[in-house]
């Protein structure tokens, strides 16, 4: 079966073609550590997990190369630490851990590597350095800057008209920028600032630019070129614009990427997410109220190149749709992933196809096919789900209703009685009972389980 995947530089769904099929290698941007990542931060991490599954699935685990950064020098972390009164490291550090356990909770599989940008300041340096030498960058108050004239093909990937281009780069006046687009690669570090020794002969100590550091992380780890870079859609400019410019500038590449894939915007309750609005959710408070499995299934309904509108009507959805297929898997051992499912992934990770695909699957086993459950279950789990028993995944349900499950399973125990003796009557007023409780319950071949009505 043949992999399509759009990409966004060419505007098309191509025939993924690894430049290497044993090392298949994704380089994907990563947080920024200075606070809980919040719920639009979760889409890129779930999305990409489910291309790394894919790409495994086809080439073999141990041959691809999935890294993700982490981004912990930036002046949101230092405004951050200085707020706290902790020390940079200590922040970064937190924060990284809380990030790693919202993602696992998320069903993601952790990246082969994760490097941290200040780990990778001789590479950058390195890539500055040749940036300099070969007449693209240039040094003017001790910083460094990328001369975007000095690239005939600058562009693009956004393919944003100049004078656009011009006015977004002039949010931040320099005036010792030769033009209104060059962008920083290195800056001077301000007292108290975490500093290094400065390339381009600069004497004052200072730190990379946001840009440098996706270049450098991704050279050391995935070469310089790759197959796949990936990220939200808010990241085609200015960030991977110029991760594009300084790569191929510096290693004189006609390509940094072969694929570059963009996630859609998320919006919560149809409105853009922001902290004034008051909607503003981290993936830490979305966990308090939903499983990550229903965290999970609801960003997979929307194909991933579409906006997506986060609500908790569509949670509710969500997490009924996978109390049911908890219900039918019923623990059933498996691994193959169903055929139409692995076709709707290979159509440009067609998710929403593939939870249709699903559905009639479901309805299969449910129409006498049994034959089928052990690949329902196998393919959920390939996805990312089914990672607790059908019992505990009911439980969980459960405990969180308020409904005494020792009184409802004495209840059901009491109907099975009652239509065992043939006493309809009182069966009936029993489902009844449990009705006005909020317990549905289902009747199957296996016996009876239940859940509560959301
Ligand atoms: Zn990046």
């Amino acid at each position: 079966m043949e992999l399509r995947l759009y990409d966004t530089l060419s505007r098309e769904k191509r025939v993924f073609a690894p430049i290497d099929p044993s090392n298949v290698r994704m380089y994907v941007c990563g947080p920024t550590v200075y606070d809980y990542a919040h719920i639009g931060n979760a889409r890129p991490v779930i999305v990409f997990d489910v291309l790394f599954r894919l790409l495994r699935h086809i080439y073999g685990e141990g041959h691809v190369k999935y890294v993700r950064n982490i981004t912990d020098v930036d002046d949101k972390i230092n405004a951050r630490a200085a707020e706290r009164g902790i020390d940079i490291r200590e922040l970064t550090e937190e924060t990284y851990r809380n990030f790693k356990d919202d993602v696992a909770a998320l069903g993601c599989l952790p990246p082969t590597v994760e490097p941290r940008a200040t780990e990778h300041i001789e590479e950058m340096k390195t890539i500055i350095e040749r940036l300099i030498a070969a007449g693209h960058a240039y040094v003017a108050e001790d910083n460094v800057l990328f001369n975007v004239p000095s690239m005939t093909d600058y562009g693009q990937l956004s393919k944003r008209p100049m004078d656009e281009m011009i006015a977004g780069a002039r949010v931040e006046v320099a005036p010792y920028k030769k033009d209104a687009q060059d962008f920083v690669l290195w800056k001077p570090s301000k007292a108290g600032e975490p500093g290094w020794p400065s390339p381009g002969g600069i004497k004052t100590p200072g730190r990379p630019g946001w840009h440098i550091e996706c270049s450098a992380m991704s050279w050391k780890h995935l070469g310089e070129t790759f197959d796949v870079h990936g990220g939200g859609i808010d990241l085609v400019f200015p960030h991977h614009e110029n991760e594009i410019a300084q790569s191929r500038c510096a290693f004189h590449q006609s390509v940094m990427a072969n694929y570059w894939m963009h996630n859609g915007f998320l919006q919560v309750e149809g409105e853009k997410m922001s902290k004034s609005l008051g909607n503003f959710i981290t993936i830490r408070d979305v966990l308090k109220d939903w499983p990550g499995e229903v965290v999970r299934f609801n960003m997979l309904k929307t194909h991933y190149r579409q906006p997506i509108d986060w609500t908790v009507k569509s949670l509710e959805e969500s997490w009924k749709t996978l109390d049911d297929w908890y219900w039918i898997a019923n623990d059933a051992a498996g691994e193959a992933i169903s055929a139409p499912v692995l076709e709707a992934l290979c159509d440009d990770l067609n998710t929403h196809q593939v939870i249709t695909a699903l559905h009639s699957l479901r309805n299969r086993i449910q129409g006498g096919e049994d034959a089928l459950r052990g690949e329902f279950a196998g393919t959920l789990r390939a996805l990312g789900f089914l990672r607790e028993s059908a019992a505990a995944w009911a439980g969980r349900r459960q405990s969180g209703s308020g409904v005494d499950a020792a009184q409802v399973e004495g209840l059901i125990a009491a109907r099975k009685a009652a239509r065992l003796s043939k006493n309809f009557a009182e069966s009936d007023r029993i489902r009844d009972e449990l009705a006005a409780m909020g317990v549905v319950l289902k009747d199957s071949k296996e016996g009876t389980t239940w859940e509560i009505a959301r």
